[in-house]
Order: C-alpha cells, then structure tokens, then sequence
C-alpha cells in the first residue's frame, strides 16, 4: 500500500517555492485518502547554524504552514522530527549502508558547503543518510518533493537497495520520487539560474508565505527581467530563464499550463505581467498567510498537535526500527 513522506526544514521563513513544490502537492496526496507523514525536520535545520529561539519559532510557524495549506492533522501524521528519536537511531545504521563518495557527489552538500568544505559540519555532509531513514523508518513509497531534492531521494534508493542486498531481504521499499506541476523549480527573484530558497540572506530573492500585499507586489515589480516582451509561443522563454521563471509561477498558482498562460499573457510587457502576477500571488496566499497568523495566537495548541502527531509516528517507526535492528544483528531486550 502506497505511503507518502515529505519534510521541510523550519530554516527560515516558508517560501513560494516550498508552496507550489511541496505544501500544495502534499495536500493534493492527503485528500486523494493516501496515508501521509509530514515533517517539521529540525534536526535538517541545525546542518547549518539556527538560533535557538529563531528554530523553535520557526517550527512552529512551519507547522501552522503546513496546516493553513491544507494539512489536517486529524488526516495526516504531522509531527517534528527530533520528538521522534527512531530518525536518528535509523540514520546511524544507514550512516555505516551509505559510502562517503555517495555523499560526496550530492549538490546540495557542494551548495550549502561552499568553498570551505572542511569547516562545514559533518551533520551537513551526513545530511542525506538522515532523510533516507526519515522515508524508510516509516517504509514510505512515495516522497513528493521538489526538483532539488530528486538526487537525495535517489541515493535513499541506493542505501534501501544496498541494506537489501546486503541483509539478503527485501526488507525496505524502494521510494519513488514525486516531481509534478508547473513550478517544481520556483528560480530566485534576483537571479534566475538560482533556486528560491528560505535560507537565501536576500529577502527579495524570495516571496514568504508571510508577506504582506505590498511586499509580493514590491518584490515582484523588482523581480529581475530581461528588457523583451514575453514571447507568444512557450518555446521562445527556453533561454530566458528569468521570464521562464514568471510565467511558470504563473501556471501553477492559477494551476493552468504553460501553454494556456502563454496564451493569455504572450506578447504582453512585464510592466502589464507584473502586476498580473502580483494580483494572483496576493489572491492564493493572503487566505494561507492570514490562516497562518491566526493558528500563532495559540501556540501551545500547535505544540499539542505536533506532540500527538510525534506519538503517532512513532506507533509507525518503532517496530521498524525494532525489525532493522534485528536484521543487522543487535541484541534486542525481550
Ligand atoms: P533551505 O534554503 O534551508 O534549504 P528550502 O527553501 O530549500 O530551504 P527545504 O526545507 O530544503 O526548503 O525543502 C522543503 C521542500 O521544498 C522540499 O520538497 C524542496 O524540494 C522544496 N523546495 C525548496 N525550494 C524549492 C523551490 N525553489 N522550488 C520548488 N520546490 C522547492
Ligand atoms: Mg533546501
């Protein structure tokens, strides 16, 4: 039976791309009555330096994200990870499965590392082997993500089909990544070659979930464009990325194709598009930013949610983690 997973780092503020890439689409899985799992993946968030206050804050607001989306907690498992510790008891054995020139090839490690690899945390480079134990202690099938984290759930395939062949059983499922819709990959308002990410230091690189009406209309007005009209056809945004970009956020917020915007706004300047675009963004996301805002006034219902959420995870990766143990070899208590 098929079983969805999906985390998000509470790193920042959510973003646009996080929506249309993950959020949305997780919602789309929850109501079509596929069991799903999602994560506040703190322990992710801390690779890389987090204020202890600014953390715990900002799992809280990703919680309220999630839900203002569409998450029912009732529906859905929704959960933080580090209240549920089989993660990393998992994450250890598959640190002894992965190879560290698998590591050693991930983007996303040669991205957030930078030029000084050597003073980049070693949690940072173990990253991966931690979000396959996120998917395979649940055994999930399906891991609905965004494009960049297509080669992470590609080497959590190779660390299910090497604990496989090593154990001799058929013991973890072998996850399929889920990239689907129009913005899979939402590109930086100020450059378009890079990905929009919450953990970006420019604001305007991004739309948070959080912005003010004033604010997406800014940033978009500002957003970087090459000085053409959009063309009439899909095929002439092909070396353009920035407009490329626009028009895809476009689609997916007004869930249209490409073609179909293209037949809408091709020819037109982006002094007329902007301001389209503008309308739209503050249309969809005003409904979840307000939601969002108000399940903040009761934090310590959120905090009940996740607990709950945490106690039924657990329920699910307790005995998968028992069952993992067992076949490696390790003395259980009886
Ligand atoms: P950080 O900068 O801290 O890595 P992030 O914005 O990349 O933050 P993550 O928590 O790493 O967010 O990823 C959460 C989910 O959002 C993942 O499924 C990821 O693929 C998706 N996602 C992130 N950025 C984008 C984007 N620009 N377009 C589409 N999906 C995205
Ligand atoms: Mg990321």
């Amino acid at each position: 039976t098929p079983r969805v997973f999906s985390g998000i780092q509470p790193s920042g503020n959510l973003t646009l791309g996080n929506y249309l890439g993950a959020l949305k689409r997780f919602a789309d899985s929850q109501n079509e009555g596929i069991e799903s799992i999602f994560c506040m993946v703190d322990l992710h968030a801390i690779t890389v330096w987090q204020d202890p206050d600014a953390l715990r804050q900002a799992t809280r607001q990703l919680a309220a994200g999630f839900i203002a989306s569409g998450i029912d907690p009732d529906k859905s498992i929704l959960f933080n990870q580090s209240q549920v510790p089989e993660h990393t008891q998992m994450a250890w054995i598959f640190n002894c499965v992965a190879r560290m020139g698998w590591m050693q090839r991930m983007t996303q490690w040669k991205d957030k590392a930078g030029k000084n690899q050597q003073n980049a945390s070693l949690g940072l480079f173990a990253y991966p082997a931690l979000m396959a134990a996120d998917i395979l202690v649940y055994h999930a099938t399906h891991v609905p993500v965004g494009e960049d984290q297509k080669q992470h759930v590609e080497l959590t395939r190779d660390i299910a089909i090497k604990f496989n062949n090593d154990f001799g059983q058929e013991f973890f499922p072998i996850t399929e990544p889920v990239i689907e819709g129009a913005a899979t990959r939402v590109m930086s308002l100020r450059d378009g070659t890079k990905k929009m990410s919450k953990s970006d230091p420019s604001d305007m690189s991004r739309i948070n979930l959080t912005d003010d009406t004033d604010t997406i209309a800014k940033k978009i007005r500002k957003a970087k464009t090459d000085p053409e009209p959009l063309p009439l056809e899909a095929e002439g945004l092909e070396d353009r990325a920035e407009a490329r970009n626009l028009v895809n956020i476009y689609a997916a917020l007004s869930e249209q194709s490409v073609d179909q915007v293209m037949a809408e706004v091709g020819g037109k300047a982006f002094s007329e598009f902007k301001p389209m675009l503008a309308d739209l963004a503050v249309d969809r996301l005003a409904p979840i930013s307000d939601e969002m805002a108000r399940l903040m006034g009761d934090v310590g219902e959120i905090d009940r949610i996740l607990a709950h959420g945490a106690e039924r995870a657990r329920g699910i990766a307790s005995p998968i983690l028992q069952k993992a143990y067992e076949i490696v070899g390790m003395v259980g208590a009886k």
